[in-house]
């Protein structure tokens, strides 16, 4: 057990699942055979043992504190991950009614599309007329009367373009609930809850390994799914159940909560999001700044978890790309959909990451000059 607690690995940008805390990896390495003297891995337990009830419990209420999760809102821990949630919401909140849409991305139009099998599904507002690169204004945004709620994607993660604020759908006027997407940057920053109904984040990109969606839904909302939801994705028979109407992803539970008290032990979340905002300006201005590379992003749109970057020179990029494996950086290959680069850079990627990233582009560039 001793070579993983000192082993030096790779930085690994990927998007997702991503690269997970080392201090984590370790613990669960270790505890992988017996958890706490019980004789068994995580992943042999009944999910309603007392063992595993307290590896739940304990889960539940670290994310609570973290991320101050109010009262009334419950905490659903899920199956299925972020497309299937794109069901889920409407299948629970839609009310087979008018739900309005603001399309930013990849991920927010495919929850358009999803979510027209089950409601009025209405574009309020989108960016793709300039490649997904800004963000739209919630003044110019075409709301529907009496929506039953409005989905954003709070972070972008194939275009990089994050909501730094979530708009204030009061402020407007708009009293229908807000419904954030925010697979790709939970936990990188303190959430207003005052402004959300409901949130979902599929757990591989920031919490832990695949498996586990986590969803944080106000309680009033509870009470009107459509007769057709599945009992399993019904978000009131799921609080009920305190997430155990079926078997929860149980080890991916666990791994989860080992990341929240990670979290704890590095000042929470405040300090995590100062962390990021360091990482991403680092990078940013790297990039900024130099002849070779350039990211298409509104400054102040752009995603301190996702950083899309191209080459000047595209027939640089595979050169590119195996000098950075070379280099120790894995993963940085651009999604397809968009080509180039993208570095995603977590709670778990140490600056001391982004910095070798940046030592390596510096390098890369002199050599091709
Ligand atoms: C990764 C991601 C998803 C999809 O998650 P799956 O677990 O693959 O279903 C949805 N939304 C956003 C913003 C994502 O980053």
């Amino acid at each position: 057990m001793t070579q993983w607690v000192t082993m030096k690995r790779p930085y690994n940008f990927s998007a997702g699942p991503a690269a997970m805390p080392q201090e984590v990896l370790t613990q669960a390495a270790g505890e992988m055979l017996d958890w706490h003297g019980s004789g068994m891995s995580v992943m042999e337990m009944s999910h309603r043992g007392k063992e595993f009830i307290s590896i739940y419990e304990q889960a539940q209420a670290d994310l609570r504190e973290l991320l101050a999760v109010p009262e009334q809102f419950r905490i659903l821990f899920m199956q299925g991950g972020g497309l299937a949630e794109n069901a889920i919401v409407p299948l629970n909140l839609s009310r087979a009614g008018t739900v309005d849409f603001v399309v930013t991305g990849s991920w927010s139009q495919k929850s358009l599309q999803e979510a027209a099998r089950y409601c009025a599904a209405n574009l309020a507002a989108s960016n793709e007329a300039d490649g997904h690169t800004t963000l739209p204004m919630p003044l110019n945004w075409r709301l529907s009367k009496n929506a039953s709620y409005l989905h954003l994607c709070s972070n972008e993660t194939i275009h990089g373009v994050e909501w730094h604020e979530l708009p204030d759908l009061k402020a407007i006027g708009y009293d229908s609930p807000l419904v954030v997407d925010c697979s790709s940057h939970i936990a990188s920053r303190p959430m207003d809850w005052s402004r959300i109904g409901a949130a979902f984040a599929g757990a591989q990109k920031n919490l832990g390994p695949a498996g586990l969606t986590l969803v944080v839904v106000r309680q009033d909302l509870l009470d009107r799914a459509l007769p057709i939801c599945p009992s399993a994705f019904n978000y009131k028979t799921v609080a009920d159940n305190q997430s155990m109407f079926n078997t929860p992803p149980t080890y991916a539970i666990y791994m989860a909560g080992l990341v929240f008290k990670w979290l704890k032990s590095q000042g929470g979340i405040a300090a995590m999001e100062q962390r990021n905002q360091a990482k991403a300006a680092l990078l940013y201005d790297a990039i900024d700044s130099s002849q070779l590379y350039y990211n298409k992003v509104a400054r102040d749109c752009r995603s301190r978890m996702n950083v899309p970057f191209f080459l000047r020179d595209e027939s640089l990029s595979e050169a590119f790309l195996s000098g950075a494996r070379e280099h120790g950086l894995l993963q940085l290959k651009g999604h397809k959909s968009v080509g180039g680069m993208r570095a995603s850079i977590y709670n778990a990627m140490p600056i001391e990451g982004v910095q070798a990233l940046v030592d390596y582009m510096l390098e890369f560039q002199r050599s091709r000059a």
